[in-house]
C-alpha cells in the first residue's frame, strides 16, 4: 500500500526532545524519534521538519521576566536551531541524509533557508529540517510549520504530540474528554482547543492543508501518513 501523503511537514514541539527532563536534549528520545520519523522516511515519503524550541527557551517567558519581546524570541529562535542540529546528527547516525536550512542565517552551521533549495533536497530523498522558526519575532513554530508545509507544497502537516488527537478538554484533567476524529479549522478555534495558535490556523485555513494531530511514537505518525484514521484531522470541510 503507497502513503497517501507523499510530501509531508512533521512538526514537533521542543519538549518532545527533552524525554521525562521536560527541558534540554535527550539523546534516547531524539534517537526514539528518529526511528519513528525512519519507519515514514523508508516508505520514500519527502519530510521537512520543523522542531520548536520551547524545551530550552521560549520568547514570552523570557519577556514575562523582564526582557525585551524581540530579544527573548531571538534566543527562542536559537534554541530551535539548537534543537535541528540534535535531531539532524541522530537522523543521519541513522542512516538518513537531511539538511538543516535556517531562517537566520549561520553558515558554517548551516544553510539559509531557500525554498527552491529546500525542495531540491526533499526531492533527492534528504529530510529538510527548517530552523530559527520564521526568522521573526512574535511568531511561533507553530506557525512556522504552516508557512513552511505551504511554500513547501506538502500534502500535509503532522503535528506529533504527547496526546492521542484532539479533545473537547484536557484528557489529562477530565476523564470523560472526547476525542474528535475530525474537527474544522475555525471549530478549534471557535473552542479555543489551543492545538495551534490563532496566526497558524488563519494562514493554513486558506489553504486547507490538513493538519493531524497525533502521537509521537507507537507507530502514529506513520499510520497518519499512511491515511489511516489516527489522530485528529483538522481541514476546512
Ligand atoms: N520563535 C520566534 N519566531 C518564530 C518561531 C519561534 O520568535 O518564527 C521563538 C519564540 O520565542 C518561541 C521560541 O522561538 O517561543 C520557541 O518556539 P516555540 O515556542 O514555538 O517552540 P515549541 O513550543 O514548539 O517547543
Amino acid at each position: 500500500m503507497s502513503p497517501t501523503y507523499k510530501r509531508v511537514l512533521l512538526k514537533l514541539s521542543g519538549e518532545a526532545l527533552a524525554g521525562t527532563n521536560k527541558t534540554g536534549i535527550s539523546p534516547d528520545t531524539v534517537a526514539e524519534i528518529c526511528r519513528e520519523i525512519g519507519t515514514v522516511l523508508a516508505m520514500g515519503v519527502e519530510m521537512a521538519l520543523v522542531i520548536g524550541g520551547g524545551n530550552i527557551f521560549r520568547g514570552l517567558s523570557g519577556s514575562a521576566k523582564g526582557m525585551e519581546r524581540s530579544s527573548a524570541d531571538y534566543m527562542g529562535m536559537l534554541a530551535t536551531v539548537l534543537n535541528a542540529l540534535a535531531v539532524q546528527d541522530m537522523l543521519e547516525k541513522q542512516g538518513y541524509p537531511t539538511r538543516v536550512l535556517s531562517a537566520i542565517t549561520m553558515q558554517e552551521v548551516c544553510e539559509p533557508f531557500i525554498r527552491r533549495r529546500a525542495l531540491r533536497h526533499m526531492e533527492k530523498g534528504r529530510v529538510v529540517i527548517c530552523a530559527a522558526g520564521t526568522g521573526n519575532p512574535y511568531f511561533t513554530t507553530d506557525t512556522t510549520a504552516v508557512l513552511r508545509g505551504m511554500e513547501l507544497k506538502c500534502d500535509a502537516i503532522i503535528k506529533a504530540t504527547k496526546v492521542d488527537g484532539i479533545y473537547d478538554k484536557d484528557p489529562a484533567k477530565y476523564s470523560d474528554a472526547v476525542k474528535f476524529e475530525t474537527i474544522t479549522y475555525d471549530e478549534t478555534l471557535a473552542r479555543h482547543l489551543g492545538v495551534m495558535d490563532a496566526t497558524a490556523f488563519a494562514l493554513v485555513r486558506d489553504n486547507n492543508i490538513p493538519i493531524i494531530v497525533c502521537r509521537m511514537f507507537g507507530g502514529d505518525i506513520r499510520r497518519a501518513v499512511m491515511g489511516e484514521p489516527v489522530g485528529t484531522i483538522v481541514r476546512n470541510d
